[in-house]
């Protein structure tokens, strides 16, 4: 192959690539290396570029018997820390212009995203299974207690079935929203077709939490733009998102005694890049300190899981909204003041 073909090729490629002389100098890098490393690499002795000892290690490995191999690192490269996957594999004599005596070629990978997903993942899965254990071991222990000790006690009985009752609802819920965020996450790039009108499903959010706003004595109002507002979207979906954003401000704001769910039109939203609806769900509860509000819509993410738990909450509402919110291309901000209220804001492109 053509000196100048293998050149573009290496250069073409997305890894850092470094080829490595017997005298462990570095003899030439590709642009994806330059720009992890610094701009001047060739003729650097090749430690004072990577200084990781296992990387170091597989290089004399390959230079002193020729025996490639590969390792995992962290490492710092272009300001930041990376996961990294290196390969190492040596050259013989002649396979480049550069390094007649044969050398080495090191390539590095960036697999800092695999390698989070896969934290992520873990993570999600020792959640979920952490959620479900503590309602299942509430059953457990009652189911116990009813074979034995309340066997004929009518009154302790009825007690504890109800407490069986409240933590299978909980693990019902968890599962549905489990099953729900999956769902929205399997279809988040595929955007929904349909047209649907968003005052009628604000109407529908309004109307099935209407209820749950009395009983805790809060007026749920709705305001703004009224008349037809077509959006491109799924009517359950975005009935989910508002109803889940209204029982939030009902659970954690209702001490304000008020929601408002204002709903606006923008000429031109420069976020959206165009018109947009905007819908804000504004309590005037306790608020949420600011530290919080970049994490709030992880999954499984409370600022006080004992009482999140006592309301009944999953932790994953909020991860839903987003998810959703994304799929209609549209935007999900959160704005709080700490004794004030909060405000969640959705945007979405109108029509
Ligand atoms: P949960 O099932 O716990 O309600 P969400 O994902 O819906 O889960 O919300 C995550 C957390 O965000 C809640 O536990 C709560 O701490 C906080 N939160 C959500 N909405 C509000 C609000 N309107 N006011 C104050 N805190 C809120």
């Amino acid at each position: 192959m053509p000196e100048t073909l293998t050149t573009a090729l290496l250069d073409a490629l997305p890894f850092a690539i470094l080829l490595v002389n017997r005298m462990e100098k570095v003899a030439w890098a590709n642009p994806v290396a330059r720009s992890m490393f610094g701009p001047d690499l060739p003729g650097r002795p090749f430690v004072t570029v990577l200084r990781q000892p296992s990387i170091g290690e597989a290089l004399e490995a390959a230079l002193a018997q020729g025996a490639p191999g590969q390792v995992r690192a962290r490492l710092t490269a272009g300001g930041r820390e990376i996961a990294a996957l290196a390969t190492v594999a040596p050259l013989p004599q002649d396979a480049d212009l550069r390094m007649p005596e044969g050398g080495a070629m090191v390539v590095i990978e960036d697999v800092t995203a695999v390698e989070d997903a896969e934290a992520m993942r873990r993570d999600f899965v020792a959640n979920v299974s952490h959620e479900l254990r503590t309602p299942l071991t509430a059953l457990m222990g009652f189911i116990e207690t009813l074979r034995g000790a309340a066997r004929d006690d009518p009154a302790a009985r009825d007690r504890f079935l109800s407490i069986m009752e409240r933590e299978a609802a909980r693990m019902n819920r968890l599962v549905g929203d489990l099953l729900s965020l999956s769902r929205v996450e399997a279809e988040e790039r595929r955007r929904p077709t349909a047209e649907v009108d968003l005052t009628a499903v604000l109407k529908g959010a309004v109307q099935t939490l209407q209820p749950a706003a009395e009983a805790q004595k809060v007026a749920l109002i709705r305001e703004g733009a009224e008349g037809r507002l077509p959006v491109q979207g799924d009517p359950d979906q975005l009935t989910q998102v508002f109803a889940n954003l209204v029982e939030n401000a009902i659970k954690y704001g209702g001490a304000g005694g008020e929601v408002r769910i204002n709903v606006s039109r923008i000429a031109h939203e420069p976020v959206l890049r165009g018109a947009a609806l905007k819908v804000e769900v504004i309590d005037r509860g306790e608020g949420i300190e600011e530290i919080h509000l970049p994490r709030l819509t992880e999954r499984f993410y409370r600022v006080d899981t004992h009482r999140s738990r006592e309301q009944g909450g999953t932790g994953l509402g909020l991860a839903i909204v987003k998810h959703i919110v994304a799929r209609h291309r549209g935007r999900l901000k959160i704005e709080s003041e700490k004794g004030k209220g909060s405000r969640f804001i959705v945007l979405l492109p109108a029509i």
